[in-house]
């Protein structure tokens, strides 16, 4: 099938795109980014934009780098940019990790990190990691400027605080402390395919024991969360397998699962625990 009629806008700077959004969202009219979610629901006709105002001639979102102890990326990042770390420790590592498992070479030559946010799939990796490290959002419009802090922007299965008119034009991620642990699982059936579940944690070490812990879920529920239950069973503790299986077992316990057309939620439940005792494995093995 191909896409139904829609007008194309090609702004050239972020003022003419918020312009374009303030006249056009009314109209059902949508940003273009990768296009590599986007594009596909229109040649199957399942969205039907009146209008495309694509970003990738905005040279001013392409902006990657560190600021404030922040990482920011720009609505024009693509997620291959990320196949080296592009920040110093930890957290330049682990994005470099996590984005092998988005999708295939050719989507990530393409489609963005705020690209993902903004479509917010369950199963986004990029989600995920916004959720569990404690994303900010820079939402802007004609109308105002906006920070959306990670807890209160994902609302459900591609549902965002972001309003029709907004552009997400930066995500700003905290770096990670030198010397946090780290570690990120995904299971899925063949390599490229959206994750059936995953989980991300971190935690630091001190005095031989676990601070800090940040245990995120994806793929699994209609958003990815930092799973409280599961972390509070690692802080004071050495890291080691009783300590993670107990934190995979809370974290199963602790979420209210998805049944789609790839499984049920009985198995996506037991997904979890692996997934999360795994990650906490990685993450404690990268240290020795
Ligand atoms: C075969 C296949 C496999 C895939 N596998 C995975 C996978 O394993 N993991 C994964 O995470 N993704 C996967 N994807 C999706 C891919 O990562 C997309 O690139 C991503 O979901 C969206 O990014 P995009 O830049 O392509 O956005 P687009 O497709 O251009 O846009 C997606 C939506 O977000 C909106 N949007 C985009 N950017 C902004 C912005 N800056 N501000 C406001 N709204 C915006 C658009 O209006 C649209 O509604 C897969 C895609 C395909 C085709």
């Amino acid at each position: 099938m191909k896409p139904a009629a829609f007008s194309y806008h090609a702004p050239k700077t972020v003022d003419e795109a918020l312009a374009l959004l303030a006249e056009f969202a009314p109209d059902d009219g949508r940003v273009l980014a990768g296009g590599q979610s986007l594009v596909p629901t229109m040649a199957f006709r399942l969205a039907r934009p009146h209008h495309l105002i694509d970003i990738n001639g905005i040279a001013a979102l392409n902006r990657l780098g560190v600021e404030n102890g922040k990482l920011v990326i720009g609505a024009g990042v693509r997620h291959q940019a990320f196949r080296r770390p592009v920040a110093d420790g930890p957290l330049g590592t682990l994005l470099s990790a996590v984005m092998r498992h988005i999708a295939h070479y050719p989507i990530r030559t393409r489609g963005t990190f705020c690209g993902s946010i903004a479509h917010a799939d369950p199963a986004s990796e990029w989600c995920l990691v916004a959720a569990t490290l404690g994303a900010e959002m820079v939402a802007r419009s004609a109308r105002a400027n906006r920070v959306i802090a990670a807890k209160d922007y994902f609302l459900g299965i591609m549902a965002t605080a972001l309003e029709p008119d907004e552009l997400l034009a930066e995500v700003r991620l905290p770096l990670l402390p030198a010397g946090t642990c780290t570690g990120f699982y995904e299971f899925n059936r063949r390599a490229g395919d959206f994750a059936m579940g995953m989980a991300l944690v971190t935690f630091e070490i001190a005095g031989g024991v676990m601070a800090a812990p940040r245990v995120g879920v994806g793929g699994a529920e209609t958003h990815p969360r930092r799973i409280a239950a599961a972390e509070a069973l690692l802080v004071g503790r050495p890291p080691g397998l009783e300590a993670f299986k107990g934190a995979g077992a809370a974290a199963a316990a602790a979420i209210d699962p998805l049944t789609d057309a790839q499984t049920n939620a009985e198995y996506r439940r037991d997904l979890v625990a692996t997934v999360t005792r795994r990650a906490l494995e990685q993450a404690a093995d990268a240290r020795l």
